[in-house]
């Protein structure tokens, strides 16, 4: 039903520049729908044009490291698909769905600024209508680090999301590593079902400080805020630590301790393969991924850097 789709002006919006990904040309409208027919329209328009499609999905509340997707999915394919839907299912019950940061109309703003040729924000009954009953599961992967803490958290990630790549049917869909553990579930998650789109990774996208970016850090007191860097910080120390041969555990156990000095509630630090995220023992060998969450009051945060041995 066509009908349902909005235009908004793709520039102008939040500045007189006009779009990033077509620098110099006229804006045009980016559209927003909210039904899977409305969706499937348009892809199916732009298959019949010879036009390769990238997937980003969010949860809305955009920040710079949403954005930086968009230029990742334009990287990759013509048409950039962003998605707007915070999920219910991978909120544990005391979480915070009710109170998640909403702002639709700035969302979609900046995704037309970012130069984003689509939105899709469907409603919860689209994507959820009476009787839903099925369920992805990656028990291995999706029961640590942050899983352990949040159960049930990755089955809600790993069928919304296959959802929305069954729905957009993308060329590409694009993830950014701030979840990184997200970012390999999904990447198994379409090797086991022969999914036929790519996985891409974006950076982390980071506040001057160091802070990762993320829609939950306006929940942070003025006090919180400026602690927060110190994960990032002692994150970076601890790649540091092992690069001159320090063991996985003794600089976990470390880096945990230095938290919670810190300040922070410590739910995980830990040191793992960056391809199956199994812990690693002794020294590193090879390239190492330092993952952490910690909580500041509410407000759980999460960070994660890469580690190499020192060359010799
Ligand atoms: P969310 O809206 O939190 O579900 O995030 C949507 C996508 O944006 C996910 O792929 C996240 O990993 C990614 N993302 C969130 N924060 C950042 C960041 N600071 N840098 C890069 N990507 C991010």
């Amino acid at each position: 039903m066509p009908g349902s789709a909005i235009g908004v002006p793709r520039a102008g919006l939040l500045s007189s520049r006009p779009s990033r990904s077509s620098p110099g040309s006229v804006p045009q409208a980016i559209t927003t729908v909210r039904t899977l027919q409305d969706l499937r329209a348009r892809r199916a328009k732009w298959r019949q044009d010879g036009e390769t499609v990238a997937l980003i999905p969010t949860m809305g509340a955009l920040h710079a490291g949403h954005l930086s997707l968009i230029a990742v999915a334009k990287g990759h394919a013509k048409r950039a698909v962003a998605s707007i839907f915070v999920n219910p299912t991978q909120f544990g019950p005391a979480e915070d769905f009710v109170h998640y940061p909403r702002d639709e109309p700035g969302d979609i703003a900046k995704l037309a600024e970012a130069g984003a040729d689509l939105v899709f924000a469907p409603e919860l009954a689209e994507m959820y209508p009476p009787g839903f009953a099925t369920q992805i599961c990656l028990p291995s992967l999706a029961n640590d680090l942050c899983g352990a803490a949040r159960p049930n958290h990755f089955d809600g990630v790993a069928t919304v999301v296959t959802k929305l790549l069954l729905q957009t049917m993308p060329d590409v869909a694009v993830f950014g590593e701030k979840d990184y553990q997200q970012l390999l579930i999904i990447k198994r998650l379409v090797r086991d079902l022969d999914l036929p789109v790519k996985i891409a990774g974006g950076a982390i996208i980071r506040e001057a400080d160091g802070l990762a970016m993320s829609s939950r850090n306006v929940y942070l007191s003025p006090a919180e805020r400026k602690t927060a860097p110190l994960l990032f910080q002692t994150l970076s120390d601890m790649t540091a630590e092992l690069s001159l041969g320090e063991g996985c555990d003794a600089a976990a156990e470390a880096g945990r301790f230095r938290l919670e000095a810190l300040g922070f509630r410590v739910d995980y630090v830990a040191v793992r393969d960056p391809e199956t995220l199994l812990p690693l023992t002794g020294p590193i060998l090879g390239p190492a991924r330092v993952l952490g969450a910690a909580y500041l009051g509410r407000t759980r945060l999460i960070d994660n850097v890469t580690a190499e041995p020192k060359a010799r």
